[in-house]
C-alpha cells in the first residue's frame, strides 16, 4: 500500500508544481458527518492531483474521500485511497475522467469516526497541472527497477482501444482487453511495453488502473498517429495529437511535431518501407514536406514483415529508409515494434508476439528513464529474441569517447577508434555498416568467444560520418542491429 501511493504521488510528475495546500482541524463534532473543502481551479488546468493526511492515526480518526467539480460528481474512493489523479482522459480508480472544469471544486472528506475528545489535524495538498507543468503526467507507476541496466521491450502493441483482437470465453474475435496484451508483454519476458493504439487515447485510463497491478513491467503511454500518408507513435502525450494531417486540424507535419514537442513527448515514424495498399492503408511513410530534424526515432524493423516475408531484411524494411536519412545527416534512431495485433495468437513460443525486441541501455525501468534512453540512442535490436545477446560499440577520438547513439567530433586527419562489443555471440558474424565513402580496416569479424571485443579505427575527413554493426547467423540472416556512432553529426 505504502509504495502504491507513493508511486501514484511520484508517477505523477509533480516535483514541477507547487500545490496548494488546505488545512482544517476535525474534532467529535464533526463525527458521522461530510466536510467539504472547496478550491479554485482556473482554466487551462489539465488535471488535478490530491493528497491528503492527517495526525488522527492513533486516535483512529477516519477521513473518506471524494470529489465534486462545479457541475457534479467526480468520484468516491472512501478510506481505500488517499492520493488520486483526475484528467480530461484518465483517472485513479474511483474517479471519473473528463473535461477540468474551471470553478469552485469541493474535496469532500467523509467523516465515519472522530472520537470524543480528539482533535485531528487534515492537510490537503492539491496540484493543479497545467500546459506549464504537467512533467510526466503520463507515467503510470514508479520505477520499476532503479537499476541502470540493459531494459527489453517493445514499443508497439495495439488493443481493443483500436484494431487489437482476440478470442473471447465463448470463442468469438473481439476487441481484447488491455491486460491481455500486458500478460503477453509478461509472458514474452518483456522489461517494458508501450500500448499504442490507433490516434485515441483512451487505453491510458486503462493503463493506470492496471498499473499498480503490473508492478513488474514498465508500461509506457503511447498511440499510433495513423495518417493516409504514414504512421508515427508519439510516446508519453498526455494531451490528444491531431492525425487528420491535410485537414484544417493538422493542415502540415510540422504542427504535429509541435504538438509533440509541446508535451515534451517523443515521436518514431512507423514502418516507412511498408508499402500503401489495400492490406495496410496509408501503411508507407510519404507525407509532403517533412522535416527529418524534429524526428527522434524510426521504427526500422516492424514484425508483419518478417511474418510475411520470413526475414527482417527484407528491402521493404525500415532500415533502407532509416540508412538513408543517416546519410542525408539527420541524427534519428533506430528502434523496433511488434505491431502486435493479436496477444493471444499461437507462433508456438510466446516470445514470437513481441519480436523484435529493443534492447535500451537505461538509467532506471520507468517510462522516462526508457525514453530519455531512446534520445540518448544507446539501443540495438534483437531480432534472434535471445535474452544476454548484446551487441555494443564504444568510439573514441583522442580524449572524446561514446557509445552507439553518441556524437563525436572529428577534425580531418583524426583517427576514430572503434571498439565493437558483443556477448553470447558466438558463432556470429559482425557485418559494419558506414555511411557512404569510409573504408574500416579489419580483421576476422567471427564471432568466436562469449564476450568479445573487435577493435578498428578509420581517418576522418573531418566530414560527418556514421558507423553501426549488424550480426548475422550461419545462414546470413540478420539476428542483430546496432546504433550508429555519429561522427561529426550537428
Ligand atoms: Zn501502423
Ligand atoms: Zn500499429
Amino acid at each position: 500500500m505504502k509504495n502504491w501511493l507513493l508511486g501514484l504521488m511520484l508517477a505523477t510528475g509533480l516535483a514541477q508544481a507547487e500545490p496548494m495546500i488546505l488545512t482544517g482541524t476535525l474534532t467529535h463534532a464533526d463525527h458521522n458527518t461530510y466536510r467539504e473543502v472547496p478550491f479554485e481551479v482556473p482554466a487551462g488546468t489539465e488535471a488535478i492531483y490530491v493528497k491528503v493526511s492527517h495526525d488522527g492515526q492513533d486516535d483512529n480518526t477516519v477521513i473518506d474521500l471524494g470529489m465534486y467539480d462545479p457541475f457534479g460528481f467526480r468520484g468516491w474512493s472512501g478510506g481505500n485511497k488517499t492520493e488520486f489523479y483526475i484528467s480530461q482522459f484518465d483517472a485513479t480508480p474511483s474517479y471519473r475522467p473528463g473535461p477540468i472544469l474551471h470553478g469552485t471544486w469541493h474535496l469532500i472528506l467523509g467523516l465515519p469516526n472522530v472520537s470524543i475528545g480528539v482533535e485531528t489535524d487534515f492537510r490537503a495538498e492539491i496540484t493543479l497541472i497545467n500546459s506549464e507543468n504537467r512533467g510526466n503526467s503520463t507515467e503510470f507507476h514508479t520505477p520499476i527497477s532503479t537499476e541502470r541496466g540493459w531494459y527489453r521491450g517493445d514499443f508497439h502493441a495495439h488493443t481493443g482501444h483500436s484494431d487489437g483482437s482476440c478470442t473471447s470465453l465463448a470463442g468469438n474475435k473481439v476487441p481484447c482487453p488491455v491486460h491481455k496484451t500486458l500478460d503477453a508483454a509478461l509472458e514474452a519476458g518483456l522489461d517494458f511495453v508501450s500500448v499504442t493504439d490507433h490516434n485515441t487515447l483512451t487505453h491510458q485510463a486503462t493503463l493506470r488502473e492496471l498499473a499498480p497491478y503490473y508492478d513488474t513491467i514498465a508500461v509506457i503511454a503511447g498511440r499510433e498517429v495513423t495518417t493516409f500518408n504514414g504512421h508515427a507513435n508519439v510516446f508519453s502525450a498526455n494531451q490528444p495529437t491531431d492525425f487528420q494531417l491535410g485537414s484544417n486540424r493538422l493542415p502540415t507535419l510540422s504542427h504535429l511535431y509541435q504538438q509533440v514537442e509541446d508535451q515534451n513527448a517523443l515521436i518514431s515514424i512507423n514502418h516507412p518501407g511498408r508499402p500503401t495498399g489495400a492490406e495496410c492503408m496509408g501503411c508507407g511513410w510519404n507525407p509532403p514536406g517533412n522535416d527529418y530534424s524534429r524526428v527522434d526515432a524510426i521504427e526500422i524493423v516492424n514484425t508483419p514483415q518478417y511474418l510475411l516475408h520470413e526475414t527482417f531484411d527484407h528491402p521493404l524494411s525500415g532500415i533502407p529508409f532509416w540508412e538513408q536519412k543517416l546519410e542525408q545527416g539527420y541524427r534519428i534512431i533506430g528502434i523496433g515494434g511488434s505491431d502486435n495485433h493479436e496477444p493471444d495468437v499461437d507462433y508456438g513460443d510466446p516470445k514470437y508476439r513481441f519480436a523484435p525486441v529493443t534492447v535500451v541501455k537505461a538509467d532506471s525501468l520507468s517510462q522516462a528513464d526508457i525514453l530519455d534512453a531512446v534520445r540518448v540512442g544507446r539501443i540495438y535490436l534483437d531480432l534472434a529474441l535471445e535474452p544476454g545477446r548484446l551487441i555494443d560499440i564504444e568510439a573514441r577520438n583522442g580524449n572524446q569517447s561514446g557509445f552507439m547513439g553518441d556524437t563525436l567530433t572529428a577534425n580531418q586527419g583524426d583517427r576514430i577508434e572503434l571498439t565493437f562489443i558483443t556477448e553470447q555471440a558466438e558463432g556470429l558474424s559482425l557485418e559494419l555498416i558506414t555511411s557512404s565513402g569510409l573504408t574500416i580496416e579489419h580483421g576476422e569479424l567471427q564471432v568466436n568467444q562469449s564476450e568479445s571485443q573487435h577493435q578498428m579505427s578509420y581517418t576522418s575527413d573531418g566530414e560527418r560520418s556514421w558507423v553501426r554493426a549488424n550480426l548475422r547467423d550461419s545462414d546470413g540472416r540478420l539476428v542483430m542491429v546496432s546504433n550508429p556512432v555519429f561522427i561529426n553529426f550537428d
